[in-house]
């Protein structure tokens, strides 16, 4: 696990209940949290991420969820909201 430098001054973007996502000026970094994993990220590497995520999940919504029994369902769908 990264953890940021002292000198860090990680100025919350964006924060949920399972994941926060910061950047920090001083080092041009996003600073994600992610329950025990932390990543420290440049924005290139946030947009590359970003972008896959929203991939798969369409991915996972249209070609698993589709394919599952129905009482399955609604604990996965409510799971990725
Ligand atoms: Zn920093």
């Amino acid at each position: 696990m990264q953890t940021p430098s002292p000198t860090c001054r990680i100025e919350i973007l964006a924060r949920t209940e399972h994941c926060s996502v910061g950047y920090c000026r001083r080092c041009n970094v996003f600073h994600v949290d992610l329950g025990t994993v932390s990543l420290k990220l440049h924005a290139l590497q946030v947009h590359a991420l970003g972008g896959s995520l929203n991939q798969a999940l369409q991915v996972f919504k249209r070609a698993i969820l589709q394919g599952e029994a129905p009482g399955v369902r609604p604990a996965l769908e409510e799971s990725i909201h």
